[in-house]
């Protein structure tokens, strides 16, 4: 499927298939609109590599901004790459304050790192985070929490040789230098994994325990007794 910028029709996308995204304001997986396309004069007489779209979310109405690589340039039409280039991508989100504060402010980064595909500082930036949070659970901290990433690694049925790099991230003994390189798939997994070691460590317990707590508040606050219920 072409996308086309045509000299007096604009923005052509051939095919019928509408044109989706996860949108980075509001979260909501939806279909975009063409807000703001290059004036075709213009771009015609620089024949620039690359151009800039605006799309307007569906959902929040939002400009979301993107760029396309220009495949050929022709008298009336311009053809863009299918691939594009997302501007701002949608935030990963986290139950961050179940999260120890110094744990959170590391995490928080790293994930900005992601979402901004830089993956490598991602991956350090979850060395960090994990040896954090190691420390505040304490003696037997790292133990556990490796437990329970070999529980992630056999639920998701990842196979020893993928799931090597991401083991030697969280738990390696060497120094930040001598991380694996990750591509965007392997950091994809990585941030899956330290989403779930993190729940499985803080966010489970803290939403547990204040749930039991809220539940004893109610009952302390008389209605410790027997009734028959309506
Ligand atoms: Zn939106």
């Amino acid at each position: 499927m072409a996308i086309i910028i045509e000299r007096n029709q604009g923005l052509i996308r051939q095919s019928e298939e509408q044109f989706g995204l996860e949108c980075p304001y509001c979260g909501v997986y939806s279909h975009m609109t063409p807000q703001s396309v290059p004036d075709f004069d213009k771009i015609q007489k620089d024949q620039p590599k690359h151009v800039g779209l605006v799309y307007q979310c569906d959902a929040c109405n939002a400009p979301v901004f993107l760029r396309f690589a220009v495949k050929q340039y022709s008298d009336d039409a311009i053809e863009l790459y299918r691939n594009f280039f997302e501007l701002e991508r949608p935030k990963e989100r986290f139950s961050f304050s179940y999260l120890p504060k110094h744990t959170e402010a590391l995490f928080r980064e790293a994930l900005s790192c992601y979402s901004n595909n830089n993956f490598n500082a991602f991956a350090s930036m979850c060395r960090r985070a994990a040896n954090s949070a190691f420390a505040v659970m304490g003696e037997r901290g790292k133990l556990r929490a490796f437990d329970e990433v070999m529980v992630a690694q056999e639920i998701a049925e990842i196979p020893d040789d993928s799931f090597e790099p991401i083991k030697q991230v969280l738990f390696g003994a060497g120094e930040e230098d001598n991380l694996p390189l990750l591509n965007h798939a392997q950091a994809g997994m990585l941030l899956e994994v330290m989403k779930d070691m993190f729940y499985q460590c803080f966010v489970r317990r803290g939403k547990l325990t204040r749930a039991i707590k809220v539940r004893r508040f109610f009952v302390r606050d008389g209605n410790d007794s027997l009734r028959p219920s309506a």
